[in-house]
């Protein structure tokens, strides 16, 4: 039985079908990702799942309850980290903890009983005292992700958890992420980097104009949607070279500003004609997420 199952679930805003027809299967103890560019759909479907919108047609059973009537009781066991810190700053790190807790009515003592493990879990021991305001970006985030687990929920949903962050503040969010895994909670995430997804998830879905148009586990559609690796090469005679020897030497290639993406099954004799063309540059790589996604949902900015 699916922590949540979503059927023909649909959502209109004026003329415009922002989410049509959306299935999910998501299982109990697992990561899932939902993906897609700008304007996809991803936002309003998790606020449908969470019962904060209705939709306009579909079923969605999260948690045994059917969504939206019974949105508040599956709320209570639901985490939730929005795309936007909407932490207290009146209050202090442990305060917001126990005030986000009393929402769910659970009992001081149980939550303050609660807040060390959750300020050891955001490894914000030595600032349960500390104002919000004077917190990193970073911390800010932790401490969000903390205060969903005050209820401690099955399932969490995050909303883009680690926009805005650096390198090593999101390779933090990473490692608590795992450690909920581990757990077995089950994690529903939107994502703008794939790299994120790749690491995460068991499994997602890429969504484009309302629609799934990808689905399943992101090395499983690696392996069945991209060809193993990838050189991308770039310069100002790029376009030039890709014109002249761009069918010759990859089985399929794309163009985005000045970088000319190679894909291939065997780069080695493209990779030996590439150190003779000095005004070249290039790098191989295996083939990850990203040109999954890309292949998918084209390489136009999405201005929404
Ligand atoms: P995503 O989260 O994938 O970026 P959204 O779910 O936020 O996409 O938006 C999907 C589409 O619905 C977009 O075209 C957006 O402009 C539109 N949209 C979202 N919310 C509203 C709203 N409250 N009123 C009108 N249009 C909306």
């Amino acid at each position: 039985m699916p922590i949540i199952k979503v059927r023909n679930l649909t959502k209109h805003y004026g003329n415009t079908e922002v989410v049509r027809g959306l299935d999910l299967d998501i299982k109990r103890g697992e990561c899932f990702g939902l993906l897609g560019p700008n304007g996809a759909g991803k936002t309003t479907t998790l606020k449908m799942l969470l019962g904060l919108i209705e939709p306009d047609a579909g079923e969605i059973l999260m948690l045994d309850q059917p969504i939206p009537l019974q949105a508040r009781q599956a709320r209570l066991r639901i985490g939730v980290v929005p795309q936007m810190d909407n932490l207290d700053p009146d209050f202090t790190v442990a305060e917001n903890l126990l005030i986000y807790g009393r929402y769910f009515g659970i009992p001081d003592a149980v939550i303050n009983s609660r807040i060390p493990s959750l300020l050891e879990f955001a490894g914000l021991t030595s600032k349960a005292d500390t104002k919000i305001t004077t917190l990193s970006g970073g911390m800010k985030r932790r401490l969000t992700l903390a205060r969903a687990l005050v209820n401690d929920p099955e399932l969490i949903v995050l909303d883009e958890p680690t926009t805005g962050l650096d390198p090593q503040a999101r390779h933090v969010i990473w490692q608590g992420l795992r450690r909920l895994i581990h757990q077995g909670k089950t994690i529903l995430l939107t994502t703008h980097f794939m790299e994120e997804a790749e690491r995460l998830c068991d499994n997602l879905v890429i969504l484009d104009h309302g629609k799934v148009i990808a689905t399943g586990n992101p090395r499983d559609l690696i392996a069945a949607e991209i060809e193993p690796g990838v050189v991308e090469i770039y310069g100002e005679r790029v376009d030039a070279w890709a014109e002249q020897n761009g069918a010759a030497w990859c089985t399929r290639h794309e163009i985005t500003g000045e970088t000319l993406f190679c894909y291939t099954h065997d780069g080695t004799a493209l990779i030996a004609h590439l150190r003779e063309q000095c005004e070249l540059r290039y790098v191989q790589r295996p083939s990850n997420l990203e040109d999954v996604f890309l292949k998918f949902t084209g390489r136009e900015l999405r201005d929404v």
